[in-house]
């Protein structure tokens, strides 16, 4: 199941000795001793506080953004503030903390989903209302500046893992990022950050864009700008419907 490139890299790590740097002997979270090298990040029960602390909130239903509940059972409804976005639904495998926050950490330095990653971006897949019509993965690219400095993009990490799994094709071709923007830029607002972001995407070989239901990729949605303008990049360019999938969500819950 380990994309060639988490392969090579694990061989090299484990050949020179790194196997624990890369095999903590406890869980990110709560720190008790993990049983097996397969758990990697968390402890099982870490794992299901992380999943079962969707179940405190309703979500929006385009954005995924958590609500505070109003009904006894968890509810779709709108957050009132993702109208804008020009993309049709986003999905998160949960909040940016516990589990999922030392996953994403984790994929920085190591080109690896953990197994219950893995099954929980299938199951945050089949969440998205048009999974069924989705023809291709896109995930967000890197600057040539920032891909030539690191050894992988975790977003094609994702996508990867999660093409295996739903045999959809990846289109990590037909966008490029013109400009090398800062994202996570301290000190930045909502609209500089959007300013930011303006037309830092471009779309290359139109025909494999026009008509598809794409759906993007990436480790972490902050505000929504970047998928908003990827969104809308694409959209320009042809394609019949756009939708987000990404592990986190920054932890913003609107009241
Ligand atoms: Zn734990
Ligand atoms: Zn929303």
């Amino acid at each position: 199941m380990l994309h060639p490139i988490a392969r090579k890299f694990f061989d090299n790590a484990l050949s020179g000795g790194a196997a624990s740097l890369l095999f903590p002997l406890t869980c990110r979270v709560c720190e008790t001793p993990l049983e097996s090298l397969s758990e990697i990040i968390a402890c099982p029960q870490c794992w299901q506080d992380t999943i079962a602390n969707r179940n405190n909130f309703d979500a929006c239903e385009k954005c995924d953004s958590l609500l505070p509940k109003l009904q006894r059972g968890p509810q779709l409804r709108s957050c009132g503030k993702c109208d804008e976005y020009s993309f049709g639904f986003a999905r998160a495998c949960g909040s940016y903390a516990k589990a999922i926050r030392e996953s994403v950490m984790q994929l920085k330095s190591a080109p690896y989903l953990s197994l219950e990653l893995q099954q929980l971006l299938l199951t945050t897949f089949e969440r998205l209302p048009n999974a069924q019509e989705i023809s291709c993965l896109l995930p967000v690219p890197l600057h040539p500046n920032r891909q030539r400095s690191r050894t992988y993009n975790q977003a094609e990490i994702i996508a990867q893992q999660l093409g295996q799994r739903t045999k959809l094709p990846i289109n990590d071709f037909s966008l490029i990022r013109a400009i090398d923007t800062e994202p996570h830029r301290a000190g930045m607002d909502e609209k500089a950050r959007a300013n930011s972001l303006n037309k830092a995407f471009q779309v290359r070989a139109n025909r494999l864009i026009t008509r598809q239901n794409i759906l993007v990729v990436d480790d972490v949605m902050t505000t929504g700008a970047t998928a908003h303008e990827i969104s809308g990049t694409l959209l320009q360019a042809g394609a019949q419907t756009v939708s987000i999938l990404t592990l986190a969500r920054a932890v913003t819950i609107h009241q």
